[in-house]
């Protein structure tokens, strides 16, 4: 490593600067960033999209319906918020939980890609269109829908390291739809094999 400094303090440090951020202009009707939260030796990360009302107040990902769709999944693998890392892609609330525009994606990714390589989690899980189209896209790996590919596990380097990747939907998009949870129920359930099969 470059630094000479822990890990964990440099991901304190990237937090920091996060929460300071003013590379778009989200910013300007968030009320905090939401660096994203979790072990800076996570196995596995999680990647949404963006926080959301709830996050943006607690300044936490993950902790509205949303969160709890997800805490119910990861507890069903066996694993605990605290032993892996949760983030976004974009930092700030957008107004009004609309997507994120790609211009602030391309302005937010920089933050996450430097968690990533901070962290280094041989297992990234994006949670989404968004989040997936981001991560394959830096593999060449293309898609149309993300029921099309959720739960399958790919292999490559996005991050320029070895990493295996399964996407799943996002948990919002199935607060009211039945099958979608059905769906990614099944998603978690293919994670909660590879997760065995790595022996995590
Ligand atoms: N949806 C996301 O994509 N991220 C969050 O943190 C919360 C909801």
């Amino acid at each position: 490593m470059a630094s000479d400094k822990l890990p964990g303090a440099i991901l304190d440090r990237i937090s920091s600067q996060i929460t300071k951020c003013r590379r778009c202009t989200l910013w300007e009707e968030a009320k905090q960033g939401v660096p994203g939260e979790g072990s800076i030796s996570a196995k596995v990360m999680f990647i949404g999209e963006a926080p959301g009302e709830q996050e943006d107040s607690l300044g936490r990902p993950f902790v509205g319906r949303a969160g709890r769709v997800l805490d119910s999944l990861l507890a069903g693998t066996g694993l605990s918020r605290e032993e892996v890392f949760i983030g976004n892609i974009v930092k700030h609330r957008p107004p009004g939980n609309r997507d994120p525009k790609p211009d602030e994606v391309i302005a937010c990714a920089p933050w996450l890609e430097q968690q990533i390589n901070t962290i280094r989690p041989p297992l990234l899980v994006p949670l989404g269109r968004h989040a997936t189209r981001y991560v394959l896209g830096r593999m060449g790996v293309e898609f149309v829908k993300i029921t099309d590919i959720s739960g399958t596990v790919f292999e490559g380097e996005p991050f320029g390291f070895p990493q295996k990747i399964i996407p799943a939907l996002h948990p919002a998009a199935t607060l009211h739809n039945p099958l979608s949870r059905e769906h990614l129920k099944e998603d978690f359930r293919k994670l909660g094999d590879l997760l065995r099969e790595m022996e995590y």
